[in-house]
């Protein structure tokens, strides 16, 4: 429960940080998110004043209100320009809701709007996918198809930067899925910025990778944004939602966890760094993007599913 005043302005209290004991009202607790999301970006070197900046943006929580606060930093950088990208998987009676959403935000916020599809780039849909028999998860190929639609969107633009939207409790569950995937070098490859040392690839950058959902989700209902609440029908990765259940319940027992595991995962990754090589880049034979294989990893799939 909230303590009674917002510690900022002594006005009604609506959140508290259980870990800090800092309370917020309504207007504070909306400028605290935006001030931290600025100093991520700050203490990251994450943009520059002239950057062309795609903004992953689903329609959901994460993503819109990703595109408000840097259309709001924006004004900063008179030179820079921020495009909004949305992915159509083909989920009917769920992503056609999400993107009438994000068009509707894009459309408000004054910001260009681009849809690229997998039925487009990839010829199938999700929920085509969904019906095949597949060795993975529909999220497993979702996740490869939707990597590689936003960087075809971005190149097509001539973006020199992808935002994307992952928040903290995002960063961390994917750190942890890694580790119990038996995948450590995955699990401490992401980070707040991917920068690729051949330069193959955009970097991409996550501007929300310090702000716990529960702030996002915040943040959005403040602010009045109608985001999407359905789940994807697709989207059953038991292990993640067990490692988010786990996450959220620690947190709730040991106020601060989620922050010192975030911080675990930094330090892991200064301190393997310097010690990880960097391997080398074929294009593919298939499609001709960057890969350190003969086929990148989409067309792999997409050949084991014609196959
Ligand atoms: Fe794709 Fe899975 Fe997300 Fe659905 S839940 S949109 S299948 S990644
Ligand atoms: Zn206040
Ligand atoms: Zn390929």
């Amino acid at each position: 429960m909230p303590n009674s005043t917002c510690t900022f302005c002594s006005t009604d209290a609506i959140y508290t940080r259980e870990n800090e004991g800092v309370s917020f009202c309504s207007k504070c607790l909306r400028q605290a998110v935006e001030e931290k999301v600025r100093k991520t970006i700050t203490s990251n070197d994450m943009l520059e004043h002239d950057d062309r900046v795609a903004v992953g943006v689903s329609g959901g929580k994460d993503s819109l209100s990703l595109l408000r606060i840097l259309v709001k930093l924006e004004t900063r950088y008179p030179n820079s320009t921020i495009t909004a990208i949305s992915v159509d998987e083909g989920i009917k009676g769920y992503r056609d809701e999400a993107l009438r959403i994000a068009r509707k935000a894009c459309e408000q916020l004054g910001v260009r709007h681009v849809v690229v599809s997998y039925r487009d780039l990839f010829g199938t849909t999700m929920d085509e996918l969904s019906g095949m028999h597949l060795r993975q998860t529909p999220c497993s190929y979702c996740g490869v198809f939707r990597r590689k639609a936003i960087n075809r969107a971005a190149a097509m633009i001539g973006a020199t930067k992808i935002a994307t939207a992952h928040n903290l409790d995002d960063e961390i569950q994917t750190v942890l899925l890694n580790m119990l995937h038996g995948d450590p070098y995955r699990a401490i490859r992401s980070g707040p910025v991917l920068r690729d040392p051949r330069g193959k690839f955009l970097p991409r950058i996550k501007p929300l990778c310090e702000i716990p959902e529960k702030q996002v989700v915040m943040y959005a209902y403040l602010n009045g944004f109608d985001f999407q609440t359905v789940a994807c029908p697709h989207g059953h990765e038991a292990l993640r939602n067990d490692i988010r259940n786990f996450l959220n319940q620690m947190e709730q027992k040991h106020p601060g966890t989620k922050f010192t595991f975030q911080s675990s995962a930094k330090r892991l990754r200064e301190l393997t760094a310097r010690t990880m090589q960097v391997s080398q880049l074929n294009e593919c034979a298939k499609c001709g993007d960057p890969t350190p294989n003969q086929l990148c990893e989409a067309c792999l799939m997409l050949e084991a599913i014609t196959a």
